[in-house]
């Protein structure tokens, strides 16, 4: 019997919507389709802006305790409903059971974290009698939603990183219009089912799906959106900013993160770290370990190590327990990866493990011996391939790991305290992790990336600041009884 699709609706302004025209969703372990969505118009865009400024209105005014408490409804709802939400992610992504459950746990942190820091949206006094003639003002700063947000997300965190973007946006009394990625806009619809469950009121909150390059200019350039937050590729993220005019923007970009293991690292701890943090999610992670740099003396043990470790993990079925790593993406995104494989092999690189492809999924791989001059050696792979490379020292390794567009996040494995704190100085990233691989986050740091990797910072708190704008109040006093 033939399986049912379920036609998906986006929403808009609290109503749920279907359009004659609609965009495949595929399970990308199995090219089966899952689902189908609307594909958005530009008339769809401005119809949800037009409902997202009263929105904003309606989220300023709601007192904080009520934009608290919804949050922690949703989050409730989605502890309540843990399973749906593993399923879908499962279902859509690239992810693993595992890795899904994880996913979920993290988006209900998220949600709390939303909630609590809700309260903590306070400002400064302002000593206004430190210029001459100023003595009778007293001031203080207070901080504003900006409007509306339109939070664009990539694939590869389906559920967190709407929640990324939606809780901060709501916590600061801001409406959002959500794109996600069509290739996995399935879990945002879900977030969004559970947000109008917890009662937020119908404006605030609009999913709208649909191609990014036909719906995303006129909701990014639109004057009425006055904060761009957007979390995928180098290249998009680049465009985004060249359309958005004066407004402001959260790019949240890619990066090929390194990891340096020193001559004194506990070599157990680095080889676990780093085989998680090359493969997780089939490689398809911003902060996912792309090179190694490793001191020559243990260059060789630990790679005949890392070589072992890596042959344990089990390529297979998203949905079995014990699969370690599921497909990529897409057939294409794998055909992508193996082709730089490829040709890091023509270029005379070694593959000393994996290098294969079947269908979607692409072994986990490790390289040495890359050429400088290679795709894989320059470029985010966003894929399960590594490359481990010998360095004569640390401030090889430092200098080789900044060699880079991008900046997110690095790692470091030494027992020393002074090589440590010269690694976090001389290293240019958005976060150094000292004794563990760059693929650390938590929900509450500020996460994101210099140079290509990015600008701002998301992580709860800070994605509140960057949400809201600063208004500085000053009130003079006849007689200043302060001063
Ligand atoms: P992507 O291709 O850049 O897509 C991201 C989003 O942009 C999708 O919603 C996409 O919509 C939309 N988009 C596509 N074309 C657009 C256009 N011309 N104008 C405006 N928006 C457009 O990224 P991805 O492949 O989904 O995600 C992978 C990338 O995200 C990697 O580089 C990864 O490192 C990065 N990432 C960064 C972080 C971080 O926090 N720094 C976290 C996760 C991922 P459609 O799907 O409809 O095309």
């Amino acid at each position: 019997m033939a399986k049912q699709i379920v036609q998906e609706r986006m929403l808009i302004g609290g109503e749920w919507i279907d359009k004659e025209e609609a965009i495949d969703v595929t399970d990308p372990g199995t090219g089966e389709l899952i689902a189908t969505v609307p594909s958005a118009t530009v008339e769809d865009v401005k119809k949800t802006i037009s409902l997202a400024r009263q929105g904003a209105a309606e989220c300023a005014k709601l007192p904080i305790h009520e934009r608290m408490s919804i949050l922690h409804k949703v989050a409730s709802y989605i502890e309540e409903n843990k399973d749906v939400f593993v399923r879908t992610i499962v279902m859509e992504s690239s992810k693993t059971i595992r890795e899904a459950r994880k996913e979920v746990l993290r988006c209900i942190e998220t949600l709390r974290l939303s909630a609590e820091e809700a309260r903590r949206i306070d400002g400064e006094t302002i000593p206004f009698s430190q210029m001459p003639g100023h003595e009778s003002r007293v001031g203080y700063v207070y901080r504003f939603p900006v409007g509306i947000v339109a939070a664009i997300t990539p694939f590869n965190d389906p559920l967190n990183l709407v929640a990324h973007k939606v809780g901060p946006a709501i916590a600061a009394g801001n409406a959002v219009i959500v794109k996600p990625a069509s290739l996995t806009p399935l879990s945002a619809l879900r977030l969004a089912e559970a947000f109008l469950k917890a009662g937020l009121p119908a404006n605030i909150l609009s999913v709208i799906t649909g191609h990014g390059s036909i719906i995303c200019d006129p909701l990014v350039e639109h004057d009425d959106v006055r904060f761009v937050s957007f979390t995928g590729g180098y290249e998009t993220g680049k465009r985004i900013t060249e359309k958005v005019g004066v407004k402001k923007t959260g790019m949240e970009l890619g990066s090929n993160s390194p990891t340096i293991v020193l001559e004194d690292a506990n070599v157990k701890e680095a080889v676990s770290a780093t085989v998680s943090g090359a493969f997780g999610v089939a490689g398809q992670n911003c902060i996912g370990v792309q090179r190694i740099f490793v001191e020559k003396p243990l260059y060789k043990r630990f790679l005949k190590e890392f070589v072992e470790e890596t042959k344990k993990l089990k390529v297979g079925l998203k949905t079995n327990e014990t699969t370690d790593i599921g497909p990529m993406i897409s057939e294409k995104e794998a055909r992508r990866v193996e082709s730089w494989i490829d040709e890091v092999k023509s270029a005379g690189g070694t593959i000393c493990f994996g290098g294969k492809r079947t269908k979607a999924y692409v072994e986990p791989t490790v390289l040495t011996n890359v050429p400088a001059n290679t795709t894989i050696a320059n470029e985010e792979v966003f894929g399960p391939v590594v490359i481990i490379e010998s360095v004569n020292s640390l401030q090889h390794a430092i200098e080789r790991s900044n060699n880079s567009n991008y900046g997110l996040q690095a790692g470091i494995f030494t027992e020393k305290l002074e090589t440590a704190f010269q690694a976090i100085h001389e290293l240019q990233f958005g976060g150094v992790m000292i004794n563990d691989s760059s693929d650390v986050r938590i929900d509450g740091m500020p996460f994101g990336g210099i140079k290509g990797s990015g600008i701002g910072r998301e992580g709860v708190r800070y994605a509140i600041e960057a949400m809201t704008e600063q208004k500085v109040v000053a009130f003079k006093l006849q007689n200043s009884p302060f001063f």
